[in-house]
């Protein structure tokens, strides 16, 4: 995984739409697409460098063992800022977009964990509602609460109490292993060509139902059941690809498994109409089959 920087707006099923008119080949879309992508992000959303040291350090790690999990190397770039996504990443082709808030977020779950020993308090539950509220309206294009003057905190999340030494120490480690299973999950997708798999299922269907009925009717609803159907097992394979890839690179799942608990919260919080939760299948059915594929990856 290569560290430039990118980025983008446009949702990929827009492209679904345009796919089919563009005389081009899948290979020489998906790579227009990421540029747009690219340029897009880049123009309208201001790079946040405060976490560099940490997608460096981490993504060291995993390019050192991309070639033993996947059979080969593959260019992916990522750019990361506040953007419209809220508590979200994004994967393209070869392109990751990364939320500031969600980085904030995953920083401030790991404090609470290391300064509280658990999940279950009043902090948690104060910042899942916080993570909601602002993700909500991020994603409605509203990012009025942003104090960029406040570098440790322009989101305003609740902040978490005085940390002892050795309790920062336990919050950065928790950090990294979260930031590691995100940056590994969504370098799945892109490793495994999950962007072209999704456009060759739709087309294929397309084509298969060509001549039945409205086209356009159907194309909408061809769009929301391949979506659906699709994305549960593409993220289910990016999950699975994603912990043998931890392990690999020396961490552990630790940090996988607490930010989905901490999206249990979430998904109580947001509801279940959140586009993170709709395109993922629940966490606790990923809590489950993860801790399955670390078992099964470590015998
Ligand atoms: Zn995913």
């Amino acid at each position: 995984m290569k560290k430039k920087i990118i980025a983008v707006i446009l949702m990929l099923v827009l492209f679904v739409g345009t796919f089919s008119v563009l005389a081009q080949s899948l290979e020489e879309q998906l790579q227009m697409q990421d540029r747009m992508i690219y340029t897009q992000f880049t123009t309208y959303y201001p790079r946040d460098n405060r976490y560099n040291t940490f997608f460096g350090e981490i993504a060291t790690n995993l390019n050192s063992t991309i070639v033993d999990v996947f059979g080969q190397d593959k260019d992916i770039i990522f750019y990361v800022c506040p953007s419209h996504f809220g508590f979200n990443a994004m994967s393209f082709y070869r392109v990751i977009i990364f939320d500031s808030l969600l980085l904030d977020s995953l920083r401030h779950l790991a404090m609470a964990r290391a300064y509280y020993g658990d999940l279950d308090n009043e902090y948690i539950d104060e910042l899942a509602q916080s993570v909601g509220t602002i993700s909500r309206k991020h994603q409605s294009r509203d990012f009025s609460g942003i104090n960029f003057r406040d570098q440790n905190n322009p989101f305003g999340l609740p902040p978490v109490g005085q940390l002892t030494p050795q309790q920062s120490a336990k919050a950065q480690e928790l950090f990294k292993g979260m930031l590691a299973s995100w940056m590994c999950h969504e370098g799945s997708h892109c490793m495994l060509d999950h962007v072209k798999v999704r456009m060759q299922e739709v087309q294929n269907m397309q084509k298969k139902f060509h001549y039945q009925g409205n086209r356009k009717q159907f194309a909408n609803s061809l769009n929301a059941y391949a979506y659906a159907k699709i994305n549960q097992k593409l993220e289910k394979e990016a999950d699975v690809m994603a912990t043998r890839w931890l392990i690999e690179s020396g961490y552990s799942i630790e940090g996988f498994i607490l930010w989905l608990k901490f999206g249990e919260k979430l998904e109580k919080a947001m509801g279940v109409n959140n586009a993170y939760l709709r395109t993922h299948p629940k966490c606790s059915e990923r809590i489950r089959y993860i801790k399955q594929a670390a078992k099964e990856y470590k015998k």
